[in-house]
């Protein structure tokens, strides 16, 4: 899935950028591509947590940390591995509407045989990555693996890990389709995952109109029963027999959003997550007024991750269509009128939001052969971004500030979403280093910039 580069887009990240009280401070730094970062928890359980490659090494038993010194990988052309990369968007550079732009097979698999890393960076999601890695095989006739592969929602599996781990919490997740939400979460780690579905299938009351079969069915029963005590909260101690949800997460494109929009809503506004509660800190009054956000969202209320932020992206019609950027901006219009203009905390990830580019170097960085890492001794020196959306993929390569001083490369082609009619002008971080025709001068340009014209049998990329 491709978002589409138009100024309203734009003008919805700046405007996400100054809003979102969940980043870390104040826009301090030049790197930061828009002031949109995780919470506190979410990073530090992202420090603790370890990218997909990584953690199936470990279990292959060659440990990261072993010999770096000497780890120099050579590829098939007898030369040291490179201390460069790729970093491929897919709709637009790749592929589009599912069917290979030319030259991207030819690109993949000169990489493919010269050992130089990549990894396929999407918005794209909905699908396991397992699947999704089948699928773009088969489209694109080249070998790939889940190691190079990062969707919009990959790096929720980090929230499994350390002190504040949701691994046993209870989760709502929604998307395209509920219960492949469940499955891929429940394939990532969590145990514990309900979706809008089971809620309704409990109490059809909380949607009180014609419910469309995709709520009803397939549905799984609650582990607790939900509250459903009219007025406060007068017994707090029965409050931990009922269902509380810990986090909530949009996984993909939601495709009915009433009930989503109802139950998300209902958990924002409920004590600690309890669905069914209200919290007696909503509304500012004398004993609130102090609270940051007026008391909204001040209660222990679920934290709410969207996996993706575009508000528009291209597809099979003529005209942009409506993304998860699009639901979220729902969402949040929706929270404003409720609380008379209190601002959605929410965490939002994928590109061009830094944790998504931080995950994707992790990745890259891993990739060395037989317990080495990528670039020998120097490590990885430069990542080249390909993309063509300004707003997402040249964006969070020029913002994002690697702690590893690894540089980030922004190359925008012109066979997706952007163009020079339609695209406006390339500023400030949404310009990219060079501007090519395709995904094939992409390449090209950066091999011959790394002085790497030539693939493992001499052949040069054409
Ligand atoms: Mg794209």
């Amino acid at each position: 899935m491709a978002s589409v580069a138009l100024p309203i887009s734009r003008a919805s990240l700046r405007g996400l950028a100054m809003s979102l009280p969940l980043r870390l401070g104040a826009v301090s730094s030049p790197c930061l591509t828009s002031g949109l970062r995780f919470s506190s928890s979410f990073v530090a359980g992202a420090r603790r947590a370890r990218a997909p490659a990584e953690l199936a090494r470990r279990q292959r038993g060659t440990a990261l940390t072993r010999g770096f010194k000497n780890d120099v990988r050579v590829g098939r052309s007898g030369r040291e591995s490179p201390s460069f990369a790729f970093a491929f968007d897919i709709d637009g550079v790749l592929l589009h509407v599912a069917k290979p732009i030319p030259g991207a097979t030819k690109v993949l698999k000169f990489l493919n045989d010269d050992n130089i890393p990549f990894i396929l960076l999407t918005n794209g999601g909905g699908k396991h990555e397992t699947e999704r890695v089948k699928d773009l095989e088969a489209r694109l006739g080249v070998q790939l693996s889940t190691d190079n592969f990062v969707q919009s929602h990959t790096p929720f599996q980090e929230l499994l890990e350390g002190p504040n781990s949701l691994r046993d919490k209870t989760v709502l997740v929604t998307g395209s389709d509920y219960e492949k939400c469940r499955t891929i979460f429940k394939e990532y780690g969590f145990q514990n995952v309900i979706t809008p579905a089971d809620i309704y299938a409990a109490d059809p009351t909380i949607f009180p109109f014609q419910a469309p079969s995709s709520y009803t069915t397939p549905s799984q029963p609650l582990p607790k029963p939900l509250y459903s005590h009219p007025g406060p909260i007068t017994n707090p101690a029965t409050l931990p027999s009922h269902l509380k949800i810990d986090a909530i997460f949009v996984l993909n494109d939601p495709r009915d959003w009433a009930l989503d929009l109802q139950i998300i809503t209902d958990l924002l506004l409920s004590h600690a997550g309890y669905l069914g509660t209200y919290s007696p800190l909503n509304h500012p009054t004398p004993t609130t007024r102090d609270h940051p956000n007026g008391g909204w969202q001040n209660d222990s209320q679920p934290p709410l991750y969207f996996s993706n932020a575009d508000l528009l992206w291209s597809a099979g019609y003529h005209l942009p269509r409506l993304g998860q950027g699009a639901f979220q901006a729902a969402v949040a219009g929706l929270w404003r009128r409720i609380t008379g203009g209190a601002e959605l905390r929410r965490v939002s990830i994928g590109k061009p939001y830094r944790e998504t580019y931080r995950w994707a170097e992790r990745v890259l960085t891993s990739m060395g052969d037989g317990g080495g890492r990528i670039g020998g001794v120097g490590g990885l020196r430069r990542v080249y971004m390909v993309g063509d959306n300004p707003e997402s993929d040249i964006a969070g390569a020029n913002g994002y500030c690697s702690e590893e001083g690894t540089e980030w490369v922004s190359v925008l082609v012109r066979t997706g979403v952007w163009s020079a009619e339609r695209g406006g002008k390339l500023e400030g971080v949404f310009e990219p280093k060079v501007v090519v025709d395709d995904v094939m001068g992409a390449v090209k340009w950066a091999l011959k910039k790394e002085g790497w014209e030539k693939g493992a049998a001499g052949e040069e990329l054409e």
